[in-house]
């Protein structure tokens, strides 16, 4: 029974590696028929954002990776935000404590401080470890008398509860993209299960909810391998079945070396958002790819290729596909370098899939926003025209403009350039040939013109350039002839007359 989960902490808004990470555990959910959860870690008020976990929320459903089971959502084993599951916690803190695999542990920071200076000073790197208490100079329940303890707690001290790591112990790990990790356990940190102000940290709150939440697989980014030995030994210290992990590469700056952080979008300018996001406090704005105008199934096929491949040439996968396709066994070890025309270029492939109806109603607003209302079967039209020039729906306007307005302007080179002593004349004679058109097709315009132009035995590009000119304002567009017959007998006549002028 696969459940696998995505257990972001609220801290402010989803960064694109944090969507891969709930991508992954969504596909791998569905591929197996199994349940995908979301569990809210926010235990860490101090970096608690409040609107971070509607936007979570919001950019999975953007995304179309919905939850199975969640805040508000087939709540079985809710509560499934940990703020509101945080009287549990504590007893499984004690447990430990009972069976002596955890500590109270009473040091003061500036304490602990200074034992970390006093190793930095020797070049050493301070590791709080019980085995330390030999040097006495831990304040903790293994070196104190059990009545010290009991009376320091009494009287109010304050107090963590640290894991017991067990000494002298080669850990055999595994994960199932990185294979088997080796790990001496006297170079881990007895790390804080339980903080003074009466939480639990993430690693215990985690271990004991993906128990409880009976989660299966536990997949999530790279960052979290260090964890990985705690997170084991804590599972064999409740005696509980530890769930198979797999920790998913690091997504790389697309230029320079290291991670892709929070930051490059806004320097580089490119979105590493799903979604907008509005920093409360400062009123920052970041942008995000819906808003930047891309698909999210694009988007989606994008995100899957970070980090994992099918080993064919196939790149473009709808989310069916991926789920059939996608496999743990593929996911890279190594760091996924994100690229912005990468991104753009799925864009654009998924554009050319799109049916040209459902493009022409996201065209169509934006047409009435100019004040320009045309019946949708001429935009549908337009539309499938130009879109195999376009990445994004906002790209239509300036790759048509001319099929619902008259030019006004014309590009200056190419005036200069196309635009010789005689072609006014041609021009005009060209009018009273179009005058003559009865069938106004773009076949049999073009019919018409090119045997008249053959006629006259001058080069076809001496009338088609200042031709298009006239009717586009620039060299460029669809089809010269498909822009006559959209636009009509009477306004390609005006527009040539206007460039006459
Ligand atoms: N709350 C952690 C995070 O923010 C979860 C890590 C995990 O999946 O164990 O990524």
């Amino acid at each position: 029974n696969v459940r696998v989960r995505f257990a972001p902490s609220p801290t402010g808004p989803l960064h694109i590696g944090g969507v891969r990470t709930a991508l992954y555990n969504y596909l791998f959910a569905k591929k197996n028929n199994g349940t995908f959860v979301l569990r809210i870690e926010d235990t860490d008020q101090t970096r608690y954002v409040a609107n971070a976990e509607q936007y979570i929320i919001d950019a999975l459903e953007w995304c179309n990776i919905p939850f199975d089971e969640g805040p508000g959502k087939n709540e079985k084993f809710g509560p499934y935000r940990q703020s509101e599951r945080k009287e549990l916690y504590k007893k499984y803190a004690d447990l430990l404590i009972e069976t002596g695999w955890a500590y109270y542990a009473f040091d003061t920071s500036e304490q602990l401080d200074s034992h970390r200076k006093g190793h930095e000073a020797e070049g050493k790197t301070f590791i709080y470890n019980w085995h330390n208490r030999e040097k006495g100079r831990l304040v903790n329940s293994l070196v104190l008398s059990d009545d010290d303890v009991q009376q320091r707690i009494n009287a109010g001290d304050k107090f963590v509860i640290r894991f017991k790591t067990p000494q002298d112990e080669t850990l055999i790990l595994e994960d199932e993209i990185r294979g088997t990790i080796k790990i001496d356990t006297n170079a881990l940190d007895d790390k804080i299960l339980f903080k003074s102000d009466g939480m639990p940290t993430y690693h215990l709150a985690n271990i004991v909810d993906d128990h409880l939440m009976e989660i299966s697989h536990v997949i999530r980014g790279e960052e979290w391998l260090p964890s990985l030995p705690l997170h084991s030994l804590l599972y064999r210290a409740f005696g509980w079945e530890s769930p198979k992990f797999a920790h998913l590469p690091l997504i790389l700056k697309p230029v320079g070396k290291g991670k892709l952080s929070k930051r490059d979008g806004d320097k580089l300018g490119f979105p590493v958002f799903p979604l907008e996001y509005t920093n409360e406090v400062t009123g920052d704005v970041s942008r995000g790819y819906k808003e930047d105008g891309y698909f999210a199934d694009a988007f989606i096929n994008m995100l899957a290729f970070l980090g994992w491949n099918p080993g064919t040439e196939q790149e473009i996968f709808s989310l069916e596909e991926l789920v059939e396709t996608f496999d743990l066994k593929r996911v890279s070890k190594s760091g996924a370098k994100f690229s912005p025309d990468k991104t753009k270029w799925f864009n654009q492939q998924y554009m050319q899939q799109k049916p040209d109806a459902g493009l022409t109603d996201l065209f169509l607003p934006i047409l009435a926003e100019k004040g320009i209302s045309k019946d949708s079967d001429f935009v549908l039209k337009v539309v499938s025209s130009i879109k195999e020039r376009a990445v994004f729906v906002a790209d239509f306007w300036e790759l048509s403009s001319f099929f619902f307005e008259t030019p006004t302007e014309y590009d200056a080179k190419a005036s200069k350039k196309n635009w010789k002593e005689g072609t006014a004349d041609l021009m005009q004679e060209l009018i009273t040939v179009i005058e003559g058109i009865e069938d106004f097709s773009s076949e049999n315009t073009e019919k018409v013109i090119k045997e008249w132009i053959s006629g006259k035995e001058i080069g076809f590009g001496k009338v088609m350039q200042p031709l298009r000119l006239s009717l586009v304002g620039k060299l460029a567009g669809p089809h010269l002839f498909d822009i006559i017959a959209m636009i009509g007998k009477e306004e390609t006549i005006k527009r040539i007359g206007n460039a006459i002028k």
